[in-house]
């Protein structure tokens, strides 16, 4: 019986341990690396040769705007041709829920804009089959994939959402705006989320929107800042206390 379902054999392994490289056999058990050396051929169910190729961990980007790539792009290339195995969405402040069906087009501008992903290319490869925050995440579910994801709620929907284009960008939220704000992004982070994002640069923001002014979250509040990271205080007094 063999006692290996891979092996990656002759590889140079590259450990991330600061470790020098060094060329050794990986066998994989049940999805978890089970033995690292010398292995024979005889102990594994299936056989890779490695010989010439790198073996490595994953890379882990924690900062991709892959938001809308992902639905079409499986590999987010090019960084899973790089060696990154896991990328986390939704940065600096933007992206695409929660976000009406009317305001979808002002949302891929504005990716176009600082991310260069033509927004005609984004409409035709998004499914769009989402409205809300966990619609978004679940269709990601849905879509085929060649590495992980995790998102960041970005917050310029969020105050988009809920206090309108204009408004989010000439006024602090309301104490009302703020409770709805914060329920959303609770939301969010009930489902999966990895936090919120903002991008913070003022009235000069070199990363500006589709139409020239500053992103929402650059000109927002601090105070409505301070009332979303009071949300995650919120939740890390709570997951802490039991
Ligand atoms: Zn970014």
């Amino acid at each position: 019986m063999t006692r290996y379902d891979l092996l990656l054999k002759g590889g140079t392994v590259i450990d991330g341990q600061r470790t020098p490289r060094y060329t050794g056999d990986v066998a994989i058990a049940e999805g978890r690396i089970a033995q690292i050396g010398n292995v024979s051929e005889s102990d594994a169910r299936r056989v890779f040769d490695a010989r010439d190729l790198i073996v490595a961990p994953g890379v882990i980007d924690l900062h991709t705007h892959f938001d809308s790539q992902i639905f079409w792009d499986p590999w987010c290339t090019m960084s899973g041709w790089h060696g990154v195995t896991s990328v986390v969405i939704g940065n600096c402040g933007f992206g695409f829920a929660p976000v009406r069906p009317e305001d979808r087009e002002r949302a891929m501008l504005t990716l176009e804009r600082n991310e260069a992903v033509r927004a005609t290319t984004m409409a035709a490869g998004m499914p769009w089959d989402w409205v809300s925050f966990p619609e978004y995440l679940d269709s990601i579910e849905r879509a085929p994939k060649g590495v992980n994801v995790l998102s960041y709620m970005g917050l310029a929907p969020v105050m988009s959402w809920v206090m309108g284009l204009e408004d989010a960008k000439g006024r602090p939220a309301t104490a009302g705006e703020r409770r709805e704000m914060g329920a959303l992004l609770a939301e969010a982070m009930d489902v999966g989320a990895c936090g919120f994002s903002a991008q913070i640069m003022g009235e000069d923001s070199v990363q500006r929107d589709y139409d020239g002014t500053p992103m929402i979250t650059d000109i927002m509040a601090p105070d409505d800042l301070l009332a979303f990271a009071g949300v995650l205080r919120e939740r890390a007094a709570a997951s802490s206390s039991c």
